[in-house]
């Protein structure tokens, strides 16, 4: 994987993605500082120089999309691991973010490019707060968690050792699939068992206990009416 960094960039997503079309091999691009961070259905993601990890890996899918939902979820999997190898424990909340005591410490973007062979990139996406200035939690205006323990660890050390897990979990996804992901998710589920609601534009959509993720990735929920299956769309789940 090719390593670049640069020192302040909109999007490292946006970025990839414009050179998907004539990238041969996986890059990684790191950014000091992100200006114009993105999350799912173009709301931001925030950060401050210096305050988080923002970066994104560039990798290749001979087969396209299929499968491609399963996607954030494989990848937060691979960073909740790697940050607990390091002694860092944190859980995962479907579809796409790691929490640390019940607040966001990650977010994970991915997004992706079909070309005319029929292959598509696939561009991972991740924000990881290292530190989180009260300022900041304002403009976010929800809980957000930091881990100032990993801001002291080296960057280089720290780069590498997600790079490792994440290059580990895109081989394996691309292989596949989510499949050999599932356990894991639901080791990791920070829900698990516990009343939620799934929010589509704001409107409650579900109620029921969240009861982890199948082996495609999708939400399963036990409700009143039975256990559901639920697709990762533009959905926002919250606890009750
Ligand atoms: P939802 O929780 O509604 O499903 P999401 O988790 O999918 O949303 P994303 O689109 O992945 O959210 O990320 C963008 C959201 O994350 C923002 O709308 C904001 O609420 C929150 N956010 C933005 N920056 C940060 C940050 N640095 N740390 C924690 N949360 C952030």
């Amino acid at each position: 994987v090719a390593v670049e960094v640069v020192d302040v960039t909109g999007s490292t997503n946006a970025d990839l993605l414009a050179r998907a079309p004539r990238l041969d091999a996986p890059v990684l691009l790191i950014a000091e500082h992100q200006t114009a961070g993105r999350g799912r259905a173009g709301r931001s993601w925030l950060s401050e120089p210096g305050h988080s990890l923002t970066f994104s890996l560039a990798w290749r899918f001979a087969d396209g999309l299929r499968g491609m939902a399963g996607l954030p979820l494989a990848v937060g999997v691979a960073l909740a691991e790697t940050l607990g190898r390091l002694g860092q424990s944190v859980q995962l909340k479907w579809p796409n973010d790691v929490l640390k005591d019940g607040d966001k410490l990650a977010g994970i973007l991915v997004e992706t490019q079909v070309l005319p062979d029929g292959a598509a990139w696939a561009v991972v996406g991740i924000g990881v707060n290292l530190v989180m200035p009260d300022a900041l939690e304002d403009r976010i205006g929800r809980g957000a968690a930091a881990m100032p323990w990993l801001a002291r660890m080296d960057r280089d050390e720290l780069m590498a050792a997600l790079l490792d897990g994440l290059a580990d979990a895109l081989a394996l996804f691309a292989r596949a699939g989510f499949a050999p992901f599932a356990a894991r998710w639901n080791v990791l589920h920070a829900w698990a068992g516990r009343p939620v609601v799934l929010l589509d534009r704001g409107e409650v959509r579900h109620e029921g206990l969240a009861a982890g993720v199948d082996d495609t990735g999708r939400l399963l929920l036990d409700t009143a009416a039975g256990r559901i299956t639920i697709v990762a769309g533009d959905v926002s789940l919250r606890t009750t």
